[in-house]
């Protein structure tokens, strides 16, 4: 989607702090964060929210997860514990509107989430 931040960065458009990349996949430091990790993984396909997926994601999808166990385990937060988020629609505070996965660790967390 030409207008949107993310499917940018993932061109290299609009410069991000790169993790990791793969063919479908790229990986990137949130610009806020809210954790000591904070990485964001994104299909470099254009997916608006959860509601957008079809089974040909699929294997993406599988795919980001086990990246998020890969990053997790580099940025040593594996065994401490982690997060990985997706925040779906206004309730939930999505603000950018390309599906985003926040991988999130290094201190703890509460439950329920605010
Ligand atoms: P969400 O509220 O789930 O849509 O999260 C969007 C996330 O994207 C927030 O954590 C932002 O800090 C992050 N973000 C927005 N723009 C950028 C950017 N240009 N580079 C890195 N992270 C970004
Ligand atoms: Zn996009």
């Amino acid at each position: 989607m030409s207008d949107c931040v993310f499917c940018k960065i993932a061109k290299g458009i609009i410069p991000s702090q790169k993790v990791a990349e793969t063919d479908t996949l790229y990986a990137f430091q949130d610009i806020n964060p809210v954790a000591s990790t904070h990485i964001l993984i994104i299909p470099k396909r254009h997916i608006e929210n959860n509601l957008s997926l079809t089974p040909e994601d699929n294997q993406t999808i599988g795919e980001i997860f086990l990246l998020a166990n890969e990053l997790a385990v580099k940025q040593g937060i594996d065994k401490s514990g982690f997060r990985v988020v997706v925040n779906n629609g206004s309730d939930a505070g999505q603000a950018v509107f390309h599906i985003h996965f926040h991988l999130l660790g290094g201190r703890i967390m509460l439950w329920p989430p605010g």
